[in-house]
């Protein structure tokens, strides 16, 4: 992890686009501040394509596509993909109305479970708007401690789901997409860039485990200063650091990546 300031312009002109997490990264805990705000909209005014990449439901991506300059969201974790179109958004997910349909019942079932065998341990409360990941409160509403956290994800893993931790979140799914893959299907399918391309082409900025495999599938990378929490458990950190935490963070970001185009 270098120090933001030492972001080579050659890198950042190579950008034509940023992905970026939500929780503690664009948000401040929880709150859109005005300036990481106005720094999404000075992204977009320089002809960057914007894309959310985030734990949270596609229920939040579809608002946010739908009010905010970007060009789309990569919702639960990958899962599902939140596109403007038209007046409106089209949201998808992967696989047949068949296979979403079984994901969705062993989910419910793991939740239940959960629920069982862990009843002190709460969903979140974006649960309703979610398509196929099931988040749990362990920091947001609700302190849950670590030998608790860990108890809930070894019975995610012995249901046979798949799990991530955000700042606030520890997530189940039966979908294959992480973050990175769900990021690199949306910018093969809405702007043409294999894999490949992606990597080079695309920015992401993000602050917790739960990015880990984003860290690890592009080339130019950035924390907001609230990463280095994560440093122990980051397989692959970010490869640039901003000097502040979350909302300021990512507009010194913007302004680093803006600076190198004129
Ligand atoms: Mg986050």
């Amino acid at each position: 992890m270098r120090d933001l300031a030492m972001l080579p312009s050659a890198e950042a002109q190579g950008i034509v686009g940023v992905l970026f997490d939500l929780d503690d990264t664009v948000l401040s805990h929880g709150v859109l501040t005005r300036e990481a705000y106005k720094a999404l909209w000075a992204l977009h005014e320089a002809g960057l394509r914007l894309v959310a990449v985030t734990g949270r439901p596609s229920g939040w991506g579809e608002v946010i596509v739908r009010q905010w300059p970007i060009d789309g969201a990569v919702t639960e974790n990958g899962a599902v993909h939140v596109v403007r179109e038209g007046k409106g958004v089209a949201v998808s997910v992967s696989g047949s109305e068949a296979e979403v349909t079984a994901r969705t019942a062993r989910l419910d079932e793991l939740v239940r479970t959960v629920a069982r065998v862990m009843p002190s341990i709460k969903l979140a409360d974006d649960a309703r708007a979610r398509r196929c990941d099931a988040a749990w409160d362990v920091a947001e509403r609700q302190r849950v401690d670590a030998k608790d956290v860990a108890e809930l994800t070894r019975l995610i893993l012995a249901e046979g789901a798949r799990t991530t931790r955000s700042s606030v979140h520890v997530h189940a799914t039966f979908e294959s997409d992480d973050k990175a893959s769900g990021a690199i299907r949306f910018v093969r399918s809405h702007f043409g860039d294999d894999a490949g391309a992606a990597l080079h082409r695309w920015a992401f900025v993000g602050d917790s485990g739960n990015d880990a495999a984003c860290f690890a599938a592009f080339r130019t990378t950035f924390g907001v200063q609230n990463v280095r929490a994560y440093a122990r458990v980051l397989s692959v950190p970010p490869r640039w650091v901003a000097p502040s935490k979350r909302g300021a963070g990512f507009a010194e970001i913007a302004r680093a990546i803006l600076a190198s185009r004129w």
